[in-house]
């Protein structure tokens, strides 16, 4: 099924680009790729209803934020990048945490 980013509108195909989901509100967003997650979160966080986890999937990443360490509440929020087979998933406290982790470059940021 073909997405479309939720800040440029440009076909995200399955296997690549980002999507972002909030559990807790069954809401979701997909992103073309990580520098697109910025100017989304900066006005505003339009989610789409709907979920792309299931019941099987963790919704919870590893259990604390990829930016802050801090523990996952019910605004946490995940992020997948999909690369062809692979899933790779980060886990925020909030979007605030992901605008942060995402305007640094995400997980491949020179420290
Ligand atoms: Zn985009
Ligand atoms: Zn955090």
């Amino acid at each position: 099924m073909e997405e479309r980013c939720s800040w440029c509108g440009a076909a995200v195909e399955e296997g690549a680009g980002f999507r972002a989901a909030e559990p807790e509100g069954d809401r979701r967003a997909v992103f073309c790729r990580l520098e697109h997650v910025v100017p989304w979160v900066i006005r505003g966080a339009h989610w789409e209803a709907g979920s792309f986890l299931t019941d099987d999937d963790p919704d919870d990443g590893l259990g604390r934020c990829a930016r802050c360490g801090g523990a996952l509440g019910p605004r946490r929020v995940l992020l997948v990048r999909h690369r062809g087979e692979h899933r790779i998933a980060d886990a925020f406290c909030g979007v605030d945490d992901l605008l942060a982790w995402a305007k640094a470059g995400g997980r491949w940021a020179a420290t």
